[in-house]
This record gives structure tokens, sequence and C-alpha cells, in this order.
């Protein structure tokens, strides 16, 4: 882990090197703090990791809310480029999927309670089963409904998180081959390590599950459509890739660790964004905020921004962080607080200039991988922290086509 530095590294902003990244477009109505994302990088990060991995498929991964970038518009984008499948955690996740339209293959990856498997094939999810236990409370939702259920078997191979164990795999492989209301549409593994130094362990898992593969099939069971690699593993170990790879952090564009490099042209989709909503002149002796942690040495303009960790701006990024005000770093003063931060603003800032408060790396802004470093966790929880009640405008050729807000997704 890299310490966080106490200032933001240096990124030369002259006009010579003027942003060449996504198209600048502002809303002009609802809350200043907004998310945009960019549905041309789902669009291209798919298309470019699905011809990366060819000719394995792509399962997009959109549970949590799509990594906090809005699951309908992702998963919609994520398919229209081409994923054959998407992946959620949850029941409920898929059931939303569902009632926004979405008609693709819904794997739920995790666990369901009992009482979900009748909503779950009600609407047309596959669940994953693990275990000989669950065989029964799945079969008796499929009857009840007057279908079949599809499942996919769940194998566990070294992360000891949800799966069958070794010992009992293919008890439960032969009880869903033999159960008429259940389909056994796919089999798949899930990798503990596949993002560390070593791919040691991972090379074993996948030895685990081609191993269980082998029994299944000399058992006469088809296990259909097998899937191992979560993003780091699709993209480091061609060999793993089976029919299909899981792409969860990789879709948004974002790294599975900060030293692993991404596929060229994959590129982060969301950027979290603000406006000035105050500018204010500090004295010398003046401190900013609760504690009192900064103090103004000199006389100081600083801008209040509208943002704070109720949004997901990690309340770790207090006095490390930095935002986008007007294409400079502006480092911020003092604790991050709920809802609003204050930082340094560089000369002429005036209320209602444009902030950048989480960058794609194409701008002065801190990006995801800064901010975890800051907080001493991954990219995934930043992103999966941007918070409920901030607004999503996505964009098409940099022009909004839809708003998520308050849950509620409105297409233009
Ligand atoms: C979240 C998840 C993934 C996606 O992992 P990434 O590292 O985001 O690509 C794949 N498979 C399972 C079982 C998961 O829970």
């Amino acid at each position: 882990m890299v310490a966080p530095s106490a200032k933001p590294p240096a990124r030369p902003q002259s006009p010579e090197s003027a942003p060449t990244g996504p198209p600048s477009w502002w809303p002009d109505s609802g809350r200043d703090t907004h998310a945009v994302i960019d549905l041309d990088a789902i669009t291209g990060n798919v298309v470019t990791i699905r011809r990366y991995v060819s000719p394995a498929n792509v399962i997009a991964v959109v549970k949590a809310n799509a990594y906090g970038h809005g699951a309908v518009m992702v998963a919609d984008a994520a398919i229209a480029a081409g994923a054959t499948t998407l992946a959620v955690a949850t029941v409920d996740e898929g059931v939303q999927l569902r009632e926004a339209g979405l008609q693709a293959p819904i794997l739920v990856m995790g666990p369901a309670a009992d009482a979900e498997y009748a909503s779950a094939f009600r609407n047309g999810l596959i669940v994953s089963l693990a275990e000989i236990d669950q065989i029964e409370p799945a079969t008796l939702a499929a009857v009840k409904l007057g279908t079949v259920g599809e499942v996919h078997l769940k194998i566990e191979t070294g992360m000891n998180r949800y799966g069958a164990p070794a010992g009992q795999v293919l008890r439960v492989a032969r009880r869903l081959d033999t159960t008429r209301q259940l389909r056994l549409g796919g089999v798949f593994t899930h990798f503990a390590d596949a993002d560390g130094p070593d791919l040691g362990f991972t090379a074993e898992q996948e030895a685990r599950f081609s191993a269980i593969l082998d029994a299944m099939i000399r058992d006469g069971i088809d296990p259909a459509l097998t899937h191992v690699a979560n993003s780091a593993g699709a993209i480091r170990l061609p060999s793993v890739r089976q029919v299909a790879v899981r792409l969860g952090i990789g879709l948004y564009g974002l790294a599975p660790a900060p030293d692993i490099e991404l596929p060229h042209g994959v590129r982060p989709a969301l950027r979290l964004r603000s406006r000035v909503a105050m500018v204010r002149q500090l004295r010398p002796g003046d401190t900013v905020s609760y504690g009192r942690t900064y103090q103004a040495t000199g006389n100081e303009t600083v801008a209040l921004i509208p943002v704070g960790y109720g949004d997901g701006l990690r309340r770790a990024a207090s006095a490390t962080g930095w935002m986008d005000l007007a294409g400079e770093q502006a480092p911020i003063r003092g604790r991050v607080c709920m809802d609003q931060t204050v930082v340094a603003a560089p000369s002429g800032i005036r209320r209602g200039d444009p902030v950048t408060v989480i960058g794609d790396g194409s701008d002065a802004a801190q990006t995801a991988d800064d901010l975890a470093r800051m907080a001493g966790t991954i990219n995934y929880e930043i992103a999966t922290g941007i918070a409920g009640r901030v607004p999503r405008w996505y964009l098409r050729n940099g022009r909004p086509v839809a708003l998520e807000q308050r849950g509620v997704v409105t297409r233009f």
C-alpha cells in the first residue's frame, strides 16, 4: 500500500495540454452535485474487453447498482454492446432490472433466501445453488409456478465463501441433473487472489475447477455455461476464460488493482461533479470546518462545494484530497463534512463555477484510485459508495440521454 501523499501529484495544466477527455456537458437543472456516466465509455469497455477475451463471452456484473454507476442504464448499455448475460448479487437486484424492462439472462451470483426462489423464477432470473439443502425449496418454488427454474452451480475452489465444497459438488450436480423442475444452465467458481502479485493460487483454483468439470462430464452431466474469471482473471489469465468471463470493475473502466493494466482504450465511465456554492476570504489564523484542522497562514480565498461524505466523497480525503476547479488542482481545506467541503480556490473563481470532485484522469481532480489510496481501500468501494441521493446523468455522444434520480430513471 502506498501512503497517501500530503500533496496532490503535479499534473501539468496549460493551454497546450488542454483536457482531451470526454465532452464537458453540464446540467442546467437539479442539484449541483451530480454524477455523469459516459455510456460511450461503458460501450467501449465492453467492446474492447470482449475482443480481448474472445472467444469467451462477457457477463456484465452490475451488482450494487452497477458499482454505483446505476444498474438500469449500465445493464442496458452493456447488453447493447455485446455482453450476453447480466450478473447481480441478490434476487432483488435482478427484479429491479426486469421491472425496468431488461430481457437479457440475469444470473444471481450470491445465495438467495428460500423465500426468494419464487420471485426469482417468476422474473426469469437464474439462481446460484451450492448446497443439497437448497434444491428442495428451489424445486418447490418452480413447481408452484409451473415452470422450470434455471440454476447455475457455484463451486468452492479456494475462496471459502459461497460454493459447493469439493466433497459434495458431484452429489449436488447429480441431484440437479435429475430434478426436472430445475435446469442446470451453468457451473462457476470465483477467484480469491486473481488481482494479487502471485497467480499461483489462481492457477490452483482453475485446476480444481477443471477437475470437477471433468468428473461431471464423466458422470454424463453437461456443465453448460462455465465461467470462472473476474476482471483480473480475464485480463491476466487467457487460459482460464472458459465459456464466459464475469466482468465487474473493468466494465466501469477501473483497474482491479493499482498495478494491473487495463486493455488499451478502456477508460473510467463515471465522474462526480458539482459547482461552487460560495466563495469566501480567509484571514491569517482563520480555521476551516470541524475540529479546526486547517488554519490559514495568510489571506486565502476558499470555495465551498456542496458535496460531502453523504454523497460518497470519503472523509479520508480531508486535507489530502483535491478537486478540479477551472482546470486547476484545488486542495481540500479542513475536514470533509457530510454535505459540504471547502477547497482552496484559484484566483478568479466565482459562485456557480464547475467543479470535478472525482475525475476520470483526464482532468485535474482526484480519481477513484486516488481516493481509495487515501481511504485505505479499493476503487470498488469508492465507486459503490457514490450515494443514492446523487442524481446520475447519462451521456451519449456527450449529450444527456437519461437521468436517474431517487431511483427513478427518466430517458430523454
Ligand atoms: C463481484 C463479482 C465479480 C466481479 O468481480 P470484478 O473484480 O469486479 O470483475 C465476479 N464474480 C463474482 C462471484 C462476484 O461476486
